[in-house]
């Protein structure tokens, strides 16, 4: 035979593999898409967005310590080169798992169904205002780069116009940083612009001084961090008052307006209001009009598929799995063990090989930053507080960036923010200026 007709019989053979589609280029489909690399399929990996994030990093981009290409890579660049793959950039509406199709919009605003053997949805979660969608205009939240050049826009641009401001009332809402909800995200955030008014900006402004910005970190339960032990907590809540966040808790937000946040029934009055209060998962559950969850993530069985549909599989933030009788929680450990795990359960099927037993989670622990040299970190029953912590936790961060060279830019990045206390990312990008002024 020769080289054409072999050609021609290897791409006939692979078009007879079955088709495995994943939507969400995420923790958790990243994970089923590479470790799928040598199985016999064909992989489509779809996503709405060209490029995986790395969300816990997102806060850095916010707080301008970090630049959003240095915690984002294009899927494509991290996947593009397994010869099993596939990836489109599309948005996915719609599954018709009787017909084993799922509905997609191309770019060019085309609506397609594709055809798949097997279906992982790892479409992940967005911003909850629990019911009051219309704060989302005053209160951003942050959960992908959009959000944290526009957050990072909003605070830079608070002390730009308060630096022209004559009115001392307007300059007091200007420079108060109202942050709704205190868990990890909200910690970071507030600790970051603390550091951020108190070194980085410190002596740049001649009108206002930015280290008189206020930073107010609202929880509505009793306290702060309450996925963490309540030890580890309170070293938080402490350290956040030490450098200066106020931080209320047993305080409902019951209004966010342009004005400021209304909390506990009393207004704060306050330019710039940040929602770090909840996620909700993406609408998996209405696609595949099957049993949700409270929060509407699908209940999947012990091997993450859906009842009544072996080939479908939901994964990470947009599944309710139960594990020893309590729902895992919406962190990237769980997406990306669980991804590889559905990616194992393919294969096993397809090769007649040992089909794995239930999910299990390894919790690997949890971690939170609070500035610089402070961190918690809560690991079975181990706990530690403080600079140790806080090494940990840029160690696997760092591990834990999809590719190597985001590593060394976020350590580069790192080191010099360490050294010089100056943000490499201060840059306000949306359009629209303050006015020149001389005193
Ligand atoms: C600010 C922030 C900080 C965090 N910090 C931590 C932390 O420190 N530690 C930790 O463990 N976890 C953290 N998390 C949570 C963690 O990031 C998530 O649990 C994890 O990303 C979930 O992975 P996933 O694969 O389910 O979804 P994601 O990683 O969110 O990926 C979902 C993907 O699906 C795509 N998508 C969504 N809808 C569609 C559609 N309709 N069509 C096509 N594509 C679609 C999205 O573009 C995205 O790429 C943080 C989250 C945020 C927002």
């Amino acid at each position: 035979m020769n080289e054409i007709a072999e050609d021609q019989q290897a791409q006939a053979l692979y078009k007879e593999l079955p088709r495995v589609v994943i939507v969400g280029g995420g923790f958790g489909g990243l994970a089923a898409a590479r470790a799928l690399c040598k199985a016999p399929v064909r992989v489509l990996l779809i996503d709405k967005s060209n490029h995986h994030l790395f969300q816990p990093l997102l806060y850095q981009v916010a707080t301008a310590i970090l630049a959003p290409a240095e915690i984002a890579i294009p899927i494509r660049q991290l996947v593009g080169h397994q010869s099993n793959m596939t990836v489109a950039l599309a948005e996915v509406s719609g599954v018709d798992a009787a017909s084993r199709q799922v509905l997609v919009n191309y770019l060019d605003r085309r609506d397609a169904p594709l055809d798949y053997d097997y279906l992982i949805l790892a479409t992940g979660a967005s911003h909850n205002y629990f019911g009051h969608d219309e704060f989302a205009q005053f209160a951003p939240g942050l959960k992908n780069l959009n959000d944290a050049t526009s957050i990072r826009d909003r605070v830079l641009r608070a002390f730009e116009i308060a630096e022209i401001e004559d009115d001392p009332k307007a300059h007091q809402d200007l420079l108060t940083f109202v942050l709704v909800g205190a868990g990890p995200t909200g910690v970071e955030l507030a600790g970051a612009i603390a550091e951020l008014r108190r070194f980085t900006l410190a002596s740049d402004f001649r009108r206002v001084q930015p280290a008189s910005a206020r930073i107010i970190l609202v929880q509505s339960g009793p306290r702060i961090l309450p996925t963490f032990h309540e030890e580890l907590a309170r070293a938080a809540h402490k350290r956040l008052e030490e450098v200066g966040v106020e931080i209320q808790t047993d305080s409902p937000v019951t209004g966010v307006d342009a004005r400021g946040a209304i909390v506990n029934g009393k207004r704060i009055a306050s330019r710039t209001v940040i929602w770090t209060a909840g996620v909700t998962p993406s609408p998996a559950g209405k696609w595949l009009g099957v049993p949700t969850d409270k929060s509407g993530r699908v209940i999947v069985r012990p091997d993450c598929s859906v009842p009544g549909h072996p080939e479908v599989f939901v994964i990470g933030d947009t599944a309710a799995f139960n594990h020893l009788g309590q729902p895992l929680p919406g962190v990237a450990q769980v997406a990306l063990q669980q991804g590889k795990y559905v990616a194992s359960v393919i294969n096993a099927r397809l090769t007649n090989d040992f089909v794995p037993p239930p999910f299990h989670y390894f919790d690997k622990g949890q971690l939170a930053v609070v500035g610089r040299n402070f961190a918690v970190l809560q690991i079975a029953g181990f706990r530690l507080a403080g600079f140790f912590a806080w090494i940990v936790w840029a160690m696997v961060h760092l591990m834990f960036l999809a590719a190597r060279e985001n590593r060394i830019r976020v350590i580069t990045q790192w080191i010099w923010s360490y050294l010089t206390r100056q943000r490499g990312s201060r840059l306000i990008l949306s359009a629209g200026g303050t006015s020149p002024l001389f005193d």
